[in-house]
């Protein structure tokens, strides 16, 4: 702490990110990276922009890849907002749109980030419980509310909620933005695009970092009605003019292009996931059902800690959460085959 701080300062609890390790050779199944390239289409359109124009600032408003994403979820380009990162997205949807007197509701598991945007914008908040299966209950969110937030699929459950009960939720909560946090969508779920026509309170942010694998070039968007996307358009014209750069404009504009390699990549990574789920069914382990790039699991005979510590002697990396209610489980990102059979390997005492 320190004499020269904003007084805020002293109050904020940042938000812990997944270890980002020095050493290459670990098997890292922590942070639910893909664990396979990005498309080539994407390196080569970055490769090409390497030049001279770097010394120009890039578009400001990143026109050609809000037209590719309309293009791609055949919405109007005015309902698209990008972003460095969804985290980014994020962070503007909180300062922009959750800053009420009624309560933002939020799964009591769920993406560990949302809290620490509370505590950045001041942004009351009230958590829903899960029900014991780990679900979210739509109907625990007909409630007076300043908004609403859920990942779908949630994390780190990877739980999914049907189409069918989004819409209760938007339906019950007319008059507050309901955000639906897709980062995980594109492994085994219906986005909810296709309802911001019918629900102008309805708010869908997806990332760029997960299933189209560019993690590293931070890029992510929200789609949603016109009003919406005007307030994160201002709140982003008051902090930072340009967040995406010249390499992330057209890297993520041809990502978007390259329907092949991403069909391909997610397919493998879903075939993947549900051999893993058998693989750890029969070694004991308990395994929420997963629509996500990664699997959230819990052994009634191991300790979730003891057990990753294990793993990490042997080069394999997990998340492990501390919070009461999921001390006990690991989320294990899934990895290529040969990863996936690493973390096996690591288990084999079990
Ligand atoms: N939402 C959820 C639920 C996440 O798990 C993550 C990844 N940590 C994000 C958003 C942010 O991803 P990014 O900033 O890489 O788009």
């Amino acid at each position: 702490m320190s004499r020269f701080w904003s007084p805020f300062v002293k109050s904020l609890v940042p938000y812990v990110p997944g270890e980002q390790p020095k050493l290459t050779k670990l098997v890292k199944l922590n942070t639910n990276e893909n664990p396979y390239g990005p498309s080539p289409r994407a390196l080569q359109a970055m490769r090409a922009e390497l030049g001279d124009d770097l010394r120009l600032y890039p578009d400001p408003n990143s026109d050609l890849l809000k037209q590719a994403v309309a293009r791609y979820y055949q919405v109007p380009a005015s309902h698209v907002f990008l972003g460095n990162g969804s985290d980014e997205v994020l962070a503007h949807i909180f300062h922009g749109l959750f800053q009420h007197d009624l309560p933002l509701l939020f799964p009591d598991i769920s993406y560990s980030f949302y809290p620490v945007y509370c505590g950045l914008y001041g942004v009351a908040h009230e958590t829903v419980a899960l029900d014991e299966q780990f679900q979210i209950r739509p109907q625990d969110y007909a409630r007076p509310n300043g908004g609403i937030i859920f990942p779908n699929p949630n994390a780190p459950t990877g739980c999914l909620l049907a189409l069918e009960a989004v819409e209760q939720i938007l339906k019950a909560s007319p008059d507050s933005v309901v955000v639906v946090d897709e980062a995980y969508i594109d492994f085994g779920g219906e986005t909810a695009i296709a309802l911001v026509q019918r629900y102008p309170n309805l708010l869908v942010t997806q990332t760029l970092s997960k299933s189209r694998s560019l993690a590293g070039l931070r890029v992510g968007l929200a789609v949603g009605h016109p009003d919406l996307i005007e307030a994160l358009e201002r709140v982003k014209n008051s902090f930072n003019s340009y967040p995406l750069d010249r390499l992330a404009i057209v890297g993520a504009t041809a990502a978007f292009e390259d329907q092949a390699h991403f069909d391909t990549t997610r397919n493998a990574v879903i075939a993947s996931r549900e051999i893993l789920v058998e693989q750890l069914q029969a070694k004991g382990f308990e395994v929420l059902p997963s629509a996500a790039n990664f699997i959230f699991v819990r052994h009634p005979q191991h300790d979730a800690a003891g057990l990753a510590a294990t793993l990490r002697e042997q080069g394999v990396i997990v998340r492990h959460f501390k919070q009461a209610r999921i001390a006990q489980f690991l989320r294990i990102s899934i990895g290529t085959p040969e990863q996936n059979q690493a973390l096996l390997d690591g288990l084999s005492g079990l």
